[in-house]
């Protein structure tokens, strides 16, 4: 058994903007089943405040140095099933309308990392393991190695750093290196945390950590290369003996199409044909399509950036609004993907529909209508909402990168396997020979869409295996 402290920028189930905030919802109660002690610490946003905080406990209160000023710091505190949630409060760095995006990125995650450092002696709680996720938390192991050096009960801690998006790095000036971080400039002018000009906190976490893990095995590997390491392949390089990929799970409580409260029917292993026809023609109707249980439907949730293959669907949007099926995306982001959506949306009724925004309960009825789900991600860590596909007997259209491809097995019409279809390399010609794969196969071979669908709702999602490998880690370490 040991004792572990996540520290993440967002987490369920207190605020999400992406998979990320799936994880720390979900791997502490996986890892808390195998007898850990695991506690979480994140920034307490204005959501969060607005909607909890009455819930919330009081801890403490301290003050943190940044540019040479005394910071305050509030902590609080919830027990959600067993596993402590902190929160470290200020309102002029967090309670903000947005999570990310702001001007003082830099400044306010450096002070949420030098809060989580402070916090552990003012709690007199030092883990085994200090497991921080992506790059607002990268430079923790870096101060705790470098500032807490001389104190026993910090560098008796091991780092773990787990990357679950290497697109996102967190490089600043480098000023903000001794003003914000209290970090001495050598570490500059080494380069341990040099990014051309500047300080990158991603690049830090790599140097830094006892162990680096990222979301998935394909990923692991792929970001080793020049193709999907975002210039820092060589670091990562460098480090390959410490880096492992480890496939995310999904919470299967939250993401149970038996249970699930926001789907118009609920259904099974067993029921899931019919049950998955009800939904259809509920969310068919939501979005004004023509209400047709027997056209393929195929639906995307999703940031709309670059990264999750949307220009191939733009590239062949003709070809599948010709085509014999119907599509519905929910999605927010990129402005200029959101105002070509909302075109084509408004010239396609009853073929195409168009949420734009962030909505969980249609999410979940899109994934239990559809009856395949597109993710030609141009690069993909791991990806959860294939997995929350499959769960849902709707099969993934998936380009084979990172997890997509750790998860996806291809259906082969020789021997009956697979669990959705797949294309390899990132054009929209490629993608679009998968979906018509998969039209050809609903349409005409219903026999073989029904099996996979069957072996889709078999895959194994939940968070077990990945929480041992984890655990392993930990021991390991
Ligand atoms: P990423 O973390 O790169 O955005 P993932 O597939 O790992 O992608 O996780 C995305 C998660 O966010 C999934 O749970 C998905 O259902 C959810 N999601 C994405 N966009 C939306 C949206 N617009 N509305 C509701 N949920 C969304």
């Amino acid at each position: 058994m040991k004792s572990i402290l996540f520290v993440a920028a967002e987490g369920l189930p207190f605020i999400k903007s992406g998979g990320l905030a799936d994880v720390i919802g979900s791997l502490p109660k996986a890892l808390l089943k195998q007898g850990h002690d695991v506690k979480v610490v994140l920034p307490l946003y204005k959501k969060m405040a607005e909607k909890n905080h009455q819930d919330f406990e009081y801890v403490c209160s301290y003050s943190v140095t940044i540019s040479y000023e005394e910071i305050n710091v509030n902590i609080y505190q919830q027990d959600v099933n067993g596993v402590i949630f902190y929160f470290i409060e200020n309102q002029t760095y967090f309670e903000r309308d947005e999570l990310y995006g702001y001007d003082d990125d830099g400044e306010r995650f450096a002070y949420f990392q030098k809060a989580v450092l402070e916090m552990l002696s003012r709690l007199d709680y030092f883990p085994d393991v200090m497991h921080c996720h992506d790059w607002h938390t990268g430079m923790i192991a870096t101060m705790c190695k470098e500032n807490y050096r001389h104190d026993a009960r910090y560098a008796a801690m091991k780092h773990v750093y787990t990357i679950h998006n290497l697109a996102y790095q967190g490089n600043f000036g480098k000023e903000m290196l001794h003003s914000c971080l209290g970090l001495n400039e050598d570490l500059f002018d080494c380069g341990a945390v040099r990014y051309d000009t500047g300080i990158s906190f991603m690049k830090s976490g790599i140097v830094y950590a006892d162990r680096i893990s990222t979301v998935s095995p394909t990923y692991a590997q792929e970001i080793l290369t020049t193709e999907y390491g975002e210039h820092l392949e060589h670091v990562l390089q460098m480090r390959y003996s410490e880096l492992g990929g480890i496939l995310n799970g999904i919470d299967i409580d939250e993401w149970n199409p038996a249970k699930d409260p926001e789907i118009t029917k609920n259904f099974n292993k067993v029921s899931v044909f019919k049950g998955k026809v009800e939904n259809k023609l509920a969310l068919q109707k939501r979005f004004g399509l023509e209400e047709d249980k027997d056209v393929m439907l195929v639906g995307m949730v999703t940031r709309l950036t670059s990264q999750k293959g949307l220009q191939l669907v733009l590239d062949q949007m003709g070809h599948m609004l010709k085509a014999n099926m119907q599509i519905v995306l929910l999605g927010s982001g990129d402005k200029g993907m959101e105002a070509a959506f909302d075109a084509i949306n408004s010239k396609n009724a009853g073929k195409f529909g168009f949420y734009r925004g962030y909505n969980e309960a249609l999410a979940h009825q899109i994934y239990a209508s559809c009856d395949c789900f597109l993710m030609p991600s141009k690069f993909e860590p791991c990806g959860l909402s294939q997995m929350i596909s499959l769960r849902y007997g709707t099969l993934p259209i998936v380009r084979e990168t990172g997890g997509l491809k750790d998860s996806v097995l291809p259906y082969n019409e020789f021997t009956k396997e697979g669990t959705g279809f797949t294309f390899t390399n990132y054009d929209s010609h490629e993608m679009m020979d998968a979906i018509n794969r998969a039209l050809c196969v609903y349409y005409d071979n219903k026999v073989d869409f029904k099996k996979l669908i069957k072996q889709a709702m078999k895959f194994d999602v939940c968070w077990d295996k990945s929480a041992q490998d984890y655990s392993n880690m930990y021991e390991y370490l």
